[in-house]
């Protein structure tokens, strides 16, 4: 029953607080703004109510409508989040909530965020202050200047001399820039002007105070202005894969890992869901259980999956029931998923592929002997009958099967229509293949696939695969997108 005013940080998620992510982690209600990140308000639980107050047919929500809004939630005993731009307090008439709040009587706290005013230079490589360059910075509203009353003191700022930082400055930057020589501030004074900073869209214009009328601009940008403003100690722009869009196709659950490593180049992740995993049907989960329960009967069991592991090991219950059960893994992100659950694989081929698995597998002994094979609904029939072939009696379960996720959300509000247009698309299982071509979205132009058999899938759909992963692994799939980049 408290109304949280948190700062979202500049659009980076990663600069969110830890505080602002714990409150929103438990919020009945989130009310955001048009520049809010999407992905923030995954961390919303899903059932919890958003309120878009930027973005409405007929113009954003007027600044009184947000303040009797966050009265009424908040009055009726509801966790509010007001996830805001930056600070909440740094233009961003957080204030004006707050008195609103206090006037009802409605406990609200302040969640401080990370300001656009310093991370937005920082991503581009300027600090705001700077030894010898300069000793203080300002941060100043551009969107007054047609408010004369208002408007700041520009003669005062050009005297200082050093660091000022322009919000809300792209359209009126011509009269920003005269008002601030007329003040004295030389024309050759450095300028940098940076758009969607701390996004993998960002981009920066470095011009001169006599320039910043002409540049080109667009908003949002923060403006920065001053000595400091020729710095350009460079690291977020110059990280391999910034400025390429990637689309990642896969089960929601899955996703993370492929897009973090993604996002730790620079690129821009586009995530669409392709396929959701779900339970099989009740009688088939029950014979999953039942042979789960008896999984110490057999000689092996044999994994194509991870997704395969997480389901049989949640039957499974105790990990003791594999009593003296060999195990083999397809590849090395099976290997990883039963290594997460202190399982060691007894054999993982050196190709990550059913065919090589096959091969490695032993034959049988004169005895014969048993494999369990938990896996998807729909899979090839490589690994069954290749080891039947070799002296195997073979029993296959079905653990999880990948169904059409359901068509992606509309584009975030907050995504410039930039990002509509990806470079790269990723697919790591012939389902995720399928299955996005099933939702008709549009196909960039590089095409890279896991593994061989995901590609033949992929040309089977009638796609040109341009990149094939060596080694069929996040990694593997990550070093062939990046070489033929040339990144
Ligand atoms: N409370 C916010 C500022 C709100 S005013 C904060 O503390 O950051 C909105 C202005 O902030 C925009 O017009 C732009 O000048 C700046 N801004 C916000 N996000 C930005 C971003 N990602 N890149 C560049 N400028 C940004």
């Amino acid at each position: 029953m408290t109304v949280y005013l948190v700062g979202a940080g500049p659009g980076d998620p990663g600069l969110l607080t830890v505080r602002g992510a714990e409150v929103l982690s438990r919020a009945d209600v989130v009310v955001h703004d048009r520049l809010s990140e999407v992905s923030l308000l995954d961390l919303a639980p899903p059932e919890a109510e958003r309120i878009d107050v930027g973005k409405r047919p007929g113009g954003p929500v007027d600044q009184e409508s947000i303040n009797r809004l966050l009265v009424e939630k908040g009055s009726a005993g509801l966790d509010v989040v007001r996830l805001k731009g930056g600070d909440p307090f740094v233009f961003g008439r957080g204030g004006e909530e707050a008195q609103a709040l206090l006037e009802a009587g409605v406990p609200f706290e302040v969640v401080p965020g990370i300001t656009s005013a310093v991370a937005v230079p920082a991503y581009a490589g300027i600090p705001v202050t700077h030894r010898g360059l300069a000793t203080s910075f300002t941060v100043v509203t551009g969107h007054s200047r047609h408010e004369p009353e208002s408007d700041a003191d520009w003669d005062a700022l050009a005297r200082s001399g050093d660091t000022i930082v322009v919000l809300m400055g792209v359209a009126h930057r011509a009269a920003i820039a005269e008002s601030l020589m007329a003040g004295g501030l030389a024309g050759d004074t450095p300028v940098a002007a940076v758009r969607w900073g701390t996004r993998p869209e960002q981009s920066t214009v470095r011009t001169t105070l006599a320039g910043l009328g002409q540049a080109v601009l667009e908003p949002p940008a923060t403006i920065v202005i001053g000595q400091v403003a020729s710095l350009d100690l460079r690291w977020f722009e110059a990280r391999p894969l910034f400025g390429v869009r990637v689309v990642v196709t896969r089960a929601r659950e899955q996703a993370s890992e492929l897009s973090a490593a993604l996002r730790d180049l620079g690129a821009a992740v586009v995530e669409v869901p392709a396929i959701a995993i779900t339970d099989p049907p009740p009688d088939r989960l029950k014979l999953l259980a039942d042979k789960a329960q008896r999984v110490g009967d057999y000689d092996w069991v044999v994994f194509t999956s991870a997704n395969a592991v997480a389901r049989f090991m949640a039957a499974v219950g105790d990990a003791r029931r594999f009593g003296s059960a060999r195990i083999a893994a397809v590849g090395p992100g099976t290997a990883e998923a039963l290594a997460a659950r202190s399982l060691v694989a007894d054999l993982v081929p050196e190709r990550s592929v059913a065919e090589s698995l096959v091969e490695a597998f032993p034959v049988a002994g004169a005895e014969g002997g048993r494999v369990l094979l938990p896996r998807a609904a729909v899979a090839r029939e490589v690994v069954p009958d290749g080891l039947r072939a070799k002296g195997w009696e073979v029993d296959v379960v079905e653990a999880y099967r990948t169904v059409p996720a359901a068509p992606p959300r509309a584009a975030p509000p907050a995504t410039p229509p930039e990002a509509a247009a990806a470079d790269v698309i990723t697919f790591t299982s012939s389902s995720t293949v399928t299955n996005y071509v099933g939702l008709g979205l549009p196909v960039p132009p590089v095409v890279a696939c896991i593994g061989p058999v995901t590609a033949q899938t992929a040309r089977d759909c009638g796609l040109t695969v341009d990149v094939v992963a060596e080694e069929h692994t996040i990694e593997g799939l990550i070093a062939a997108v990046r070489r033929r980049l040339g990144r």
